[in-house]
C-alpha cells in the first residue's frame, strides 16, 4: 500500500513526462508521421498522442534485433552476465515502481493499488524468475552407437516478436519477453494501442541495466498495421501473443502466408467455477468468486465469469454473493488508492460490456445487483450479478472481459463438468469440494490448462500458465515457457 495521497498521485501524474515515440536500436525514435490519441478512460479525456508505427517501423526494428542477435551481443554473452543484466533490470522496474504504476493507470484505468500491489511486483519476479534460469538452458548427450558422439543445444530462435494486450500492460509484456531475452533471443514488442507507455520505458530501462542496443525494441502502433506487420515478418522466427480468440487465429494464418514462424497464443476465457454441495467454508468460497470475477475490473483473460454452484447451495451462495459481492468492488477514481475498481478500459470497451448486460437480461437472466454504470465521467460499469444463467446464453458462451458474473445452478459434479467443458474456451478452472476423490476427478476431467482446488487465481512463477482448447496453446511463467523461446540443434560428430 502506498503513503501517497490521492492528492498526491494526481500531482505526480500532472508532473510526469515521458516519451511517445518507438525505442528501437537502443534509442528513443520520436514519432514523425500518424500518430494515434490514447484516453484516459477514467475520465475519457484525451491524454497523449502516440507514434503510429507501421511496415517501416517494424522493418527498422526488427532489423536491429536481427543484427543484435548475429552480432551476438547478446546471445553470446556469457550467461551469468545476462544474468545480471535482467536482474538489474528487475531492480530497475522496482524501482521506477511510481512511474510504471502511473503509465499503465493513466492509460488503462486500472487502479493504482493493484499496479503497487500485483502487476510490479509480479513483473519483478517475473524478470528475477528468467533472470535465475537464464545459466541453467542445458543441452544434452544422447547414448549412441561407439562409431558416434550426439549432443544436443538448445539455442534461441532469433527475432522474437510479442504482441500484448492492455489489461495488465507491463505484466503481460514481462511474461514474454522475460523467458524469450533470457534464452537469449532478440524482441520486437508492439503493445496495445490502449496501454502503449510503459513498454517504451521497460525498453530504456534494459539499456540502462546493461543490456546491448537493439535487443529489446518497441514499435507502437494499431494491430493491423504495426502489429500485422511484424507477425507477416519474414525475419521475425516466432510471434507470442496474449490477446483476443478472434486475432490469436490471425496470427497463425499470418504466420503460414509468411514464413511458418512460431506462434505461441494466450487468448480468451469463459473460465468455470465449481461449487459443490460439500463446498465447506462457503463464506470463503464466495469471497473467491467475488474476486474471481471483479478483480481487474474483469478484465482478467481467466476471469472466473461462470459460476457453477449445486442446486443445493446454490440460493445460500447467490445470497451471501449479493450480500458481500454489491459493495466488495466500488467504482472510484483509479488514482486515489484506496479504489479498487477503475473504468473500463476504453467507451468502446464498456459500451461492449453493458451490451452484454443488455443480452443477458433479454435472454432471461435474472439481474441480482449491478448492471449500470455509476454517475462518474469516466467508462466504468459496476459490478455485476446474473443468477438462473443457463449455459446456452450469451452471457454464459461469450467472453464478456467486464465485472459480469453469471450464476448456473448444476446438479452435481457430472453435470457441473459437463457444462464446465461446454465452452469454446479452456484457459482455467475451478472446483471447491471438500471430497478428495471428487477433486481429483474434477482435475482430470475439466478441459483447461489451469485447475484451482478450493482457491482461485493462486499460484507462483513454477505454475504453468496457458490454456486448452481456443483459449490457446501457449504456456507463460514457468521453465516451459522458456524452452518455447528456444530450439534444438543436433550436433552428430563420426567418430570413424
Ligand atoms: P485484440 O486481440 O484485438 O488485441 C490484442 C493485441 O493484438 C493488441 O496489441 C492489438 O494491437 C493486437 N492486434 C489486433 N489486431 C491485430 C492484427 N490484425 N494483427 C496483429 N496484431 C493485432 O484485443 P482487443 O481488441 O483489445 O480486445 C477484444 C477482446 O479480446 C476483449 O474484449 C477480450 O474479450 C479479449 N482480450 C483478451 C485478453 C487476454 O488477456 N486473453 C486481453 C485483451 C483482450
Ligand atoms: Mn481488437
Amino acid at each position: 500500500m502506498t503513503t501517497l495521497s490521492t492528492k498526491d498521485w494526481h500531482g505526480r501524474a500532472a508532473a510526469l513526462t515521458y516519451p511517445t515515440g518507438h525505442y528501437i536500436d537502443g534509442a528513443h525514435v520520436p514519432s514523425t508521421g500518424k500518430r494515434f490519441t490514447v484516453t484516459n478512460p477514467a475520465t475519457n479525456q484525451p491524454l497523449c498522442e502516440v507514434a503510429a508505427g507501421g511496415a517501416q517501423e517494424i522493418d527498422l526494428a526488427v532489423a536491429s534485433g536481427k543484427r543484435a542477435f548475429r552480432s551476438g551481443s547478446w546471445r553470446r554473452m556469457a550467461p551469468r552476465d545476462r544474468l545480471a543484466v535482467l536482474s538489474r533490470f528487475a531492480q530497475l522496474i522496482e524501482k521506477n515502481a511510481e512511474r510504471f504504476a502511473l503509465l499503465d493507470t493513466l492509460c488503462m484505468g486500472k487502479p493504482i493499488n493493484d499496479m503497487l500491489c500485483i502487476d510490479i511486483p509480479q513483473a519483478v519476479l517475473t524478470f528475477t524468475y528468467f533472470a535465475e534460469l537464464s545459466d541453467k538452458i542445458d543441452g544434452s548427450v544422447t547414448a549412441t552407437a561407439s562409431d558416434a558422439f550426439h549432443y544436443i543445444l538448445r539455442e534461441p530462435l532469433g527475432v522474437v516478436g510479442c504482441i500484448v494486450p492492455w489489461n495488465y500492460p507491463l505484466l503481460m509484456a514481462s511474461w514474454k519477453i522475460a523467458p524469450a531475452l533470457a534464452a537469449g533471443n532478440s524482441v520486437v514488442l508492439k503493445p496495445a494501442e490502449q496501454s502503449p507507455l510503459s513498454a517504451l520505458l521497460m525498453a530504456e530501462l534494459f539499456v540502462e541495466a546493461g543490456a546491448p542496443a537493439g535487443v529489446l525494441n518497441v514499435v507502437n502502433g494499431m494491430g493491423e498495421s504495426a502489429g500485422a506487420a511484424l507477425a507477416l515478418h519474414t525475419d521475425v522466427a516466432k510471434i507470442a501473443f496474449t490477446g483476443s480468440t478472434e486475432i490469436g487465429k490471425l496470427m497463425l494464418t499470418y504466420a503460414g502466408q509468411s514464413n511458418m514462424k512460431r506462434v505461441s497464443l494466450e487468448c480468451g476465457g469463459k473460465s468455470p467455477q465449481i461449487f459443490l454441495g460439500d463446498v465447506g467454508d462457503l463464506d470463503r468460497a464466495v469471497t473467491y468468486a467475488i474476486n474471481g470475477i471483479f478483480g481487474n475490473m474483469g478484465e482478467v483473460c481467466n476471469a472466473g465469469s461462470r459460476l457453477l454452484i449445486d442446486q443445493s447451495i446454490v440460493e445460500e451462495f447467490v445470497a451471501r454473493f449479493v450480500a458481500k459481492g454489491k459493495t466488495a468492488f466500488v467504482a472510484g477514481d483509479p488514482l486515489d488508492p484506496a479504489t479498487n475498481l477503475g473504468p473500463l478500459v476504453t467507451a468502446s470497451h464498456r459500451a461492449r460490456v453493458l451490451d452484454y448486460i443488455g443480452t443477458g437480461k433479454r435472454e432471461g437472466a435474472r439481474l441480482e445487483f449491478g448492471g449500470d454504470a455509476p454517475a462518474l465521467p469516466g467508462s466504468y460499469v459496476n459490478p455485476t450479478l446474473f443468477s438462473g444463467v443457463t449455459n446456452q446464453m450469451a452471457i454464459a458462451r461469450e467472453e464478456i472481459f467486464g465485472p459480469v458474473a453469471s450464476a448456473i445452478a448444476v446438479n452435481g459434479i457430472d453435470e457441473a463438468i459437463a457444462i464446465a467443458n461446454d465452452s469454446i474456451y479452456g484457459l482455467a478452472a475451478s472446483v471447491w469440494t471438500q471430497d478428495l476423490s471428487t477433486a481429483h476427478k474434477a482435475v482430470r476431467d475439466l478441459e483447461a490448462g489451469v485447475i484451482w482446488v478450493n482457491c482461485f487465481d493462486h499460484g507462483d512463477m513454477t505454475q504453468p500458465f496457458g490454456g486448452y482448447k481456443q483459449s490457446g496453446h501457449g504456456r507463460d511463467k514457468c521453465l516451459e515457457s522458456l524452452l518455447g523461446y528456444t530450439q534444438t540443434k543436433s550436433a552428430w560428430i563420426h567418430l570413424g
